[in-house]
């Protein structure tokens, strides 16, 4: 690491940091979003690039405040940071791998490597990728997929959809938007644990909580799309997503696989459910966690409450999902959720969620 001298500024110093990835010991190329780079000095963040050392693939910096930019890659196995030409000491500035304790600073040269587990049967198919010495048990972690999975078959009352899931730490998360968890139809499934170079990081019991937490909510979104029935909404259109992520967090909430606090947490708002919820996070989740919230507030969940709901016998379909302002849509909400708990939960859409039912 060369560091310009205070008398001459002007030294034109570069500081280098590089990282390389590898899987099974070839170059693993990566398509990550949660690479940080940090500095404790707001003009740090301009005074750095990245370069690609095998120049294949495209990398986007973004600044997302003065101390902190976000690196994304498409196809690239070894990035060198430049960190160009200021005066810096290594505490000042450093490439943050998300959620991880390791930290890339300038002047080091980090090699991060990989493997591959690899888990097919009739349920379906599972890729696990961890670093050499996460010190994971993949069995667990397979097992615990099965579980899941098979849960929410029994509870949905829905024939199983044999899933190829793709769990990856952050850095190789195959994905760029959103948290890297998502449903990509036909079963796909991918899913990011954050980090954990060692196990200590984070720990087995976490990264298996983690399957529990998006391996369940993902492996919904698949039976809602590929096993419903034609009495349900599209669940690729925008406006019934609300539904379909509320839906999605109460089961699983219901199952034990999240806490309740994700739904309770977004029934707060005094002006009840509002549309304009969403723009929280820009996600449809918030309004489906609110909506969901209220229900269970109310005790309104049983494993009959799902089972209806993933079997309805009347059409649903939505004016739109995420508002109801609209007398259409709150209506059908009653109508559903009544059928579904067996009870009248006319106040509850009323004066909880301040939807405008009859
Ligand atoms: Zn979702």
């Amino acid at each position: 690491m060369k560091v310009c001298p205070v008398e001459n500024l002007d030294c034109e110093p570069t500081t280098e940091a590089t990282v390389e990835f590898s899987l099974d010991g070839k170059p693993l190329l990566t398509f990550m979003e949660f690479f940080r780079i940090i500095a404790q000095d707001e003009t740090l963040v301009e005074n750095y690039r990245v370069v690609l050392e095998d120049s294949k693939g495209v990398v986007q910096l973004e600044s997302v405040s003065p101390f902190f930019s976000r690196l994304r890659s498409q196809g690239a196995s070894k990035f060198k940071i430049l960190f160009d030409p200021i005066q810096i000491d290594n505490k000042l500035a450093y490439l943050d791998l998300f959620f991880s304790k390791k930290k890339l600073w300038p002047g080091e040269e980090k090699k991060i490597m990989y493997q591959l587990a690899v888990d097919e049967g009739n349920l379906g198919f599972v890729q696990f990728y961890s670093t050499k010495d996460s010190g994971l048990d993949v069995q667990k972690i397979f097992t615990r997929v099965k579980d899941v999975t098979q849960t929410i078959d029994r509870v949905t009352g829905k024939q199983h959809l044999p899933y190829s899931i793709f769990i990856m730490p952050a850095p190789i998360s195959h994905l760029l938007g959103g948290e890297g968890n998502f449903y990509l139809g036909e079963g796909k499934i991918t899913m990011n644990y954050g980090e954990v170079l060692t196990v200590d990081c984070i720990g087995m019991c976490a990264v298996l909580r983690m399957i529990e937490n998006e391996i369940s909510h993902e492996y919904t979104h698949a039976i809602q799309s590929e096993r419903g029935p034609q009495k349900w909404p599209d669940p690729k259109l925008p406006t019934d997503s609300c539904f379909y992520e509320g839906m999605a967090d109460a089961l699983t909430v219901y199952l034990g696989y999240n806490e309740q606090q994700k739904l309770l947490e977004a029934t707060t708002y005094a002006e009840g459910c509002p549309k304009s919820i969403m723009q929280i996070n820009n996600m449809p989740h918030n309004f489906g966690r609110c909506l969901f919230g209220h229900l269970m507030q109310e005790n309104a969940f049983s494993e009959d409450f799902f089972k209806r709901l993933f079997n309805p016998e009347m059409k649903y379909l939505f004016e739109d999902a995420c508002d109801v302002s609209l007398a259409q849509t709150c209506q059908k909400y009653l109508e559903l959720f009544n059928w579904a708990s067996g009870r009248d939960l006319t106040r509850v859409l009323k004066e909880n969620i301040k939807g405008n039912c009859k």
